[in-house]
């Protein structure tokens, strides 16, 4: 038969309690009658001086007769018996015993008590009396005797300390009853609290460990649990280091340096490849990112972090003596902190470099051979129809590429120039509303365009920017728009000011540009694959030349499709450019 947790439990506090009161009861009993005894001893002792000090007033020599009348009438005053023996141990009154019985009486002086007492002047024994049938306690002191020192000896019996020793043995037990039904009451009730509060601390945490198998009791159930979610914890703790161990293999194969920064920006962790790339730094565990790496594009990474953002730059890596370009990427975790990245991107960079003067060269280079064919072409055109021939295809065709190019060439200038920093913009307050309506006038006369275009711009928009810039944009997008869509199309372009920036949007609703194209239209030479764009002649560079614009200007732009079709070349500009 099981027993169950709670009748275990119940039994178990019932035992202890019941162990503890025993042992309270006995040390109270023995306690007690050592102290009743040690009462009664020093009341013997008291009455035995009394009767020493009455002996000594006695007149002497002490006589039978006079001691055995002190000794009665001293014994009945206290209602103890008293026995008074002289130096040779013979009793000399005794009030119990007639004075005729005295002389039969054996001699006392071996007596323990007797004995003691002529040592210590107080003797102390117990002894059983067979003709009482109870047992005795004797007290007995010395008194002066004109033979040397006698005896006096109060006896006392024992059976009214047993009484009252039995009734207190009556009343511990009746104490014990009572106890034993307060120790049920205390075991039941703190059996049920203990129970309920195991029960639902098995509840709980069977609910993480033992996955619903059975359960016997709340003790078994915590254990198997506990099991569990050790087994658990441990399955957890291999599958976390295997983790780790793979993030550190990926870690340590990049070639970017990573670094792990608390939310202080001190660095916490990094790999291989950033102790590498910052040899000569010190140890890079506790410095922050901004004193290893420096420059204000880290700074401003940094902020966009500090606030939950996350953002990529590129730099020269400063105080250090190779020249390396960087690129940097700075995002924010979850849980605080953040986390850079580094990739040495110098080879691209110079590539780059190398391509730009390559281009910028060869541009140069062909301009005026391309202008000289250009010019000697139209000459050769005008002078053929002022003979008036037939339209000639060859010398058209002639004339057709050698515009291109020439438009080519001066887009390619125009980008060179701007990717070396060499354009110097020329700072001006315009009317937005009237730059805007003289490009599309432009637009429209060198398209042959009949359609009107729509503008939606406020004329009191004042924007503080370089006209150049925002021709060159405007009239690349409107060129765009009318060269990429049917000659009916709607095209509209509107404006208006947010906060400190100015939003210029140029809508048409052409045919639009494909998904996979739409980041790529800003790269140059990339023209998006369409019937349209193939019949209409362009260089791919328009849109390169405006974002180089547009970036000067610190604005930016991106592309929205229109519903139901068609592009939305949406700018951002700053109300103020300081550049
Ligand atoms: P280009 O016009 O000389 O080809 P751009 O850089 O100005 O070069 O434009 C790049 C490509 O983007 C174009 O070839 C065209 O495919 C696409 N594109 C630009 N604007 C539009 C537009 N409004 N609608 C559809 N496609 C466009």
């Amino acid at each position: 038969m099981k027993i169950s947790f709670r009748s275990r439990l119940f039994f178990a506090i019932i035992f202890l309690l019941l162990v503890a009161e025993l042992t309270i009861g006995l040390n109270l009993e023995s306690g007690l009658r050592t102290w009743i005894n040690h009462n009664a001893e020093n009341e013997l002792y008291r009455n035995a001086k009394a009767a020493r000090e009455l002996i000594v007033l006695a007149e002497k020599p002490y006589t039978i007769k006079e001691m055995d009348n002190l000794a009665d009438r001293f014994g009945h005053a206290i209602d103890l018996r008293v026995t008074i023996i002289d130096p040779r141990g013979v009793v000399l009154g005794d009030s119990e015993l007639d004075i005729d019985t005295l002389e039969q009486l054996e001699n006392h002086g071996n007596r323990p008590e007797v004995k003691e007492a002529l040592i210590n002047h107080r003797g102390t024994a117990h002894r059983f009396s067979t003709t009482l049938n109870a047992s005795m306690l004797y007290v007995a002191t010395t008194y002066p005797h004109p033979d040397g020192m006698g005896v006096v000896r109060i006896q006392m019996s024992l059976a009214d300390v047993e009484r009252i020793i039995k009734k207190i043995h009556l009343f511990l037990l009746v104490a014990a009853l009572w106890g034993l039904g307060v120790v049920i009451v205390i075991a039941g009730v703190s059996t049920h609290l203990l129970t309920r509060t195991l029960r639902s601390l098995a509840k709980r945490v069977n609910s993480f460990g033992n996955k619903g198998g059975p359960v016997t009791d709340e003790i078994s159930g915590i254990s198997g649990s506990f099991d569990q979610i050790t087994q658990d914890l441990s399955n957890t703790l291999t599958s976390l280091s295997q983790e780790q161990n793979r993030f550190e293999t990926v870690l340590e194969g990049m070639v970017e340096a990573v670094f792990a920064l608390d939310s202080q920006g001190n660095i916490t962790l990094v790999n291989q490849a950033a102790i590498e790339l910052l040899e000569g730094s010190g140890t890079l565990l506790g410095q922050t990112f901004t004193q290893v790496i420096g420059g204000p594009e880290i700074t401003e990474l940094m902020e966009k972090a500090a606030a939950g953002g996350q953002g990529t730059r590129q730099f020269d890596l400063v105080n250090n003596p190779k020249k390396i370009r960087l690129l940097a990427r700075v995002a924010a975790l979850k849980n605080g902190g953040s986390v850079a990245v580094l990739h040495d991107i110098s080879d691209i960079h110079r590539l780059e470099e190398v391509r730009r003067e390559f281009v910028a060269n060869v541009s140069h280079e062909l301009r005026t051979p391309v202008s000289v064919i250009m010019a000697n072409t139209e000459t050769l055109l005008e002078e053929w129809e002022e003979d008036d021939h037939e339209p000639h295809p060859l010398m058209e065709a002639l004339y057709r590429n050698a515009s291109r190019l020439t438009d080519t060439i001066s887009e390619l200038l125009t980008l060179s120039r701007l990717d070396a920093g060499a354009y110097t913009s020329n700072i001006e307050r315009l009317n937005l509303k009237s730059e805007v309506a003289l490009q599309i006038e432009a637009a429209g006369l060198s398209n042959n365009r009949s359609q009107p275009i729509a503008m939606d711009v406020n004329s009191d928009l004042q924007i503080n920017t370089d006209r150049h810039a925002l021709k060159t944009i405007l009239s690349n997008l409107l060129n765009n728009a009318i060269k990429y869509t049917n000659p009916d199309s709607k095209i509209i372009v509107r404006a208006k000011e947010v906060g400190d920036n100015i939003i210029i949007e140029v809508e048409d609703n052409g045919p639009g540009i494909a998904p996979q194209h739409q980041t790529l239209i800003f790269e140059r030479f990339h023209r998006a694959v369409s019937s349209r764009s193939q019949t209409v002649g362009g260089t791919g560079l328009g849109l390169a030349i405006v974002s180089s614009y547009i970036e000067i200007m610190g604005g930016k732009i991106s592309l929205i499709p229109a519903k139901p079709s068609g592009a939305i070349f949406q700018i951002t500009l700053p109300t103020s450019t300081t550049h």
